[in-house]
């Protein structure tokens, strides 16, 4: 993984190796052989190793030597590898005592564990293969219908100028639309990535986190309403890499990362040409998307969107509030124009659309290390983070009522539990009363506030941020 794609090693990325088949194995000798072939001689030697450690009867010394040839070679080969794909600007910041096992080629064993877990959960997934959610739209539609949910990352609502409040301008252009409402109060159900997202595309909450294992996704029921769907996720997140939560999907559209002097630029910008042609493919499209967005350290725009100076990727890489305050600004600029991008494109005539957004958790800019969610205390920018709905003007003829309860519930306690309820009912999909909650669908007139509940990252423990 480090050598050919210059990302870490992932459960997922086992996972495909073990589930493999000929095929795809000659696809992939196919496409690599150049540096596949770098890797035989290293294979060759271990190998020999072995042999010459089993069949000849050699001291316990020579025994040892031969061990740990095995061992260093490729360890040494895999690190080697690894400070080049850095260019060498590998520090300490890599190596900090919780992210080590994270980090190859020292996560392989603990990639291993997890993804026997992983396993464990996709045996149990299964099952959930059977459940029909007893989605119906429930207004005959002859029109074109397109529909997008897009999680963000790490963006907290306090830096949104959209909310009104924030003296720098960094949401211009979310600001110049209109049909869009940002629900002023609303707060992500865990301050962590991998808790916050299953939370956000099933029907999990903090107090029945397992039943993200035990349901399909909020892909299901667009599926059985009879949409095309599709996931455009960005490279190294969660819903990449066929995980449980994207199966079923039509198709699961993984856009690569790149690596600038060595920090991450997203594939933000790509994935909005992907719905831009999907949108033109498809007439009954639901497209689930997650991005790169504001992750730290905040590295993820474009020359053109570097307004506020200085800022941490242009004085190294500094821990000065004020210089991330900088970084981060800018970042939500590039976020503001990627979204607007995204509304732009499915604002077409005679079209019925709908697009929500909201992020994973926030963000505690100047925290030390991660930022977010790595405390069992979490500051209230870790997860008071923006909501968006936009509509377009044939959606809001068609569907009035649900447009005037999204501005009658723009002030309301909203947490992530509504998610999956309002984006179907954002498609007027119904579930089966066993699944439905309309007391939790914020475009119904039903809806209901009720107890907010955050997840802390020991995964089982809720708190109760009001
Ligand atoms: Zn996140």
């Amino acid at each position: 993984m480090v050598d050919l794609y210059g990302e870490y090693l992932l459960p997922g990325s086992i996972y495909s190796l073990i589930r493999t088949n000929p095929q795809e194995a000659n696809e992939f000798y196919n496409t690599n052989l150049g540096e596949v072939i770098n890797w035989i001689p290293l294979i060759i030697i271990c190998i020999g190793c072995g042999l010459i450690y089993s069949i000849l009867k050699c001291t316990r010394q020579i025994k040892s030597i031969i061990l740990l040839i095995t061992l260093i070679i490729p360890f040494g080969y895999v690190t080697y590898k690894m400070v080049g794909h850095y260019h060498h600007t590998i520090t300490l910041r890599y190596y900090v005592n919780n992210r080590i096992w994270n980090r190859p080629p020292y996560n392989s064993i603990y990639q291993s564990i997890q993804t026997y877990k992983e396993i464990q959960k996709r045996n149990a997934v299964e099952h959930t293969k059977d459940i029909d959610f007893g989605a119906k739209p429930m207004t005959d539609i002859n029109k074109k219908q397109v529909y997008i949910v897009a999680i963000g990352e790490s963006l907290r609502y306090d830096n949104l100028s959209l909310n009104g409040k924030y003296a720098r301008s960094t949401t211009p252009r979310l600001e110049a639309l209109e049909n869009l409402v940002l629900f002023d109060d609303y707060y992500s159900q865990a301050c962590l990535t991998m808790y916050s997202i299953p939370q956000l595309v099933t029907r999990a909450t903090p107090d029945n986190y397992e039943l993200n294992f035990a349901e399909r996704s909020i892909v299901e029921p667009f599926r059985e309403a009879g949409f095309s769907t599709y996931a455009v996720v960005s490279q190294t997140n969660l819903l990449s890499y066929e995980t449980y939560l994207t199966n079923g999907v039509d198709s699961l559209i993984i856009v690569p990362n790149i690596v600038k002097n060595g920090e991450i630029i997203s594939g933000d910008k790509t994935i909005v040409h992907i719905i831009d042609s999907l949108t033109h493919k498809n007439d009954r499209l639901f497209i689930i998307t997650q991005f790169y967005g504001n992750h730290s350290f905040f590295t993820n725009y474009e020359s053109e969107f570097d307004i506020y100076q200085p800022n941490s990727n242009n004085q190294g890489a500094s821990r000065d509030s004020i210089l991330l305050t900088n970084a981060y600004d800018n970042s939500i600029l590039y976020t503001d124009y990627i979204l607007s991008s995204i509304i732009d494109i499915i604002n077409m005539p005679d079209v019925i659309s709908g697009f929500m957004f909201m992020s994973d958790h926030g963000e505690d800019i100047c925290g030390d290390g991660a930022g977010h969610g790595g405390n069992c205390t979490p500051l209230k920018t870790e997860y008071h983070v923006p909501f968006i709905f936009w509509w377009s003007e044939n959606y809001a003829q068609l569907f009035p009522e649900k447009v005037a309860m999204a501005k009658a519930h723009k002030k309301a306690k909203i947490n992530g539990d509504c998610i999956f309820y309002s984006v179907c009912d954002m498609a007027d999909i119904q579930l089966d009363s066993l699944y439905n909650e309309p007391t939790w669908s914020v475009l119904s007139s039903h809806f209901k506030e009720h107890t907010r509940l955050i997840l802390v990252p020991d995964g089982v423990t809720t708190i109760s941020p009001d």
